[in-house]
């Protein structure tokens, strides 16, 4: 049985003031049957990791570097991400994709990094709206799965995020039937990559535009086993109804 998980991914927002929303989080969830994970700016990770700390709250870094150390100006390794106190790190999500020009490859190099730390790597995919609309949509899955996941991915170490590229942050949201579409797929693939135990048990979250308003219905979706979720999750008052959506 795949536990749940919500994951909150703060981007490029918060200073210290916006632990009190973390702090928030952990004293509404105290007991939650779900994972529930947030992903603050590497600024903010140590100071959330040590306010999380005995609670059920999970804490993750938003990248990280391929390699362990050496010259790389402003970037992170996934080892300084697990010594500040993360258990996962978000990996490929399309901003990064698209504004640092990240490949399915570099990905799938960072994801063995996050692995080789013990980070649980939360892989993203999905296509952009031109994509869809040529209906490539599985191609373009088909090959991110191919080149992002490594080998060595397994049922405890990796989750897969599903995030269209023109749902995020834009308030539209695929039908249920499209996102049924693609889980299954990736359910599929990764069932003939991995065999049955390992490519039924990795976790397959939806992202994009996920509210409080729509989360029930997403989480009613076979294969959905949590959200990725971006601008709800910086406010409890957001967040906390979709964690209890899927709880
Ligand atoms: C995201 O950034 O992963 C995301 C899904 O953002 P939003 O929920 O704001 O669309």
């Amino acid at each position: 049985m795949r536990r749940k998980l919500a994951a909150g991914n703060w981007k490029m927002n918060g200073t210290r003031a916006a632990l009190l929303e973390l702090q928030a989080v952990i004293s509404a969830h105290a007991d939650p049957s779900v994972n529930i994970l947030i992903c603050p700016p590497a600024t903010l990770l140590r100071e959330a990791a040590i306010l999380a700390e005995g609670s059920a709250i999970s804490i993750g870094g938003q990248d990280c570097h391929a390699e362990v150390s050496g010259a790389h100006t402003g970037d992170i390794s996934a080892a300084m991400l697990a010594d500040a106190g993360a258990s996962h790190v978000i990996l490929g999500h399309s901003e990064r994709r698209e504004n640092h020009e990240e490949s399915s490859d570099l990905v799938r190099a960072k994801a063995r990094a996050a692995h080789a730390a013990n980070l649980i790597a939360v892989i993203c995919m999905g296509e952009s709206l031109a994509e869809r609309e040529a209906a490539n949509t599985l191609d373009i899955i088909a090959g991110q799965l191919a080149s992002s996941i490594p080998d060595a991915t397994n049922a405890g170490n990796t989750v897969i995020a599903y995030e269209p590229i023109w749902a995020i942050g834009t308030g539209l949201t695929p039908t249920v039937e499209q996102i049924d579409e693609v889980h299954d797929f990736i359910r599929q693939s990764l069932i003939a990559r991995f065999g049955p135990e390992i490519g039924d048990g990795i976790p397959l979250l939806y992202g994009g535009s996920v509210k409080p308003g729509n989360a029930a219905e997403i989480f009613a979706t076979d294969n959905v086993d949590g959200a990725l979720v971006g601008g709800a999750s910086l406010k409890q008052s957001d967040f906390s109804p979709i964690i209890n959506a899927l709880e």
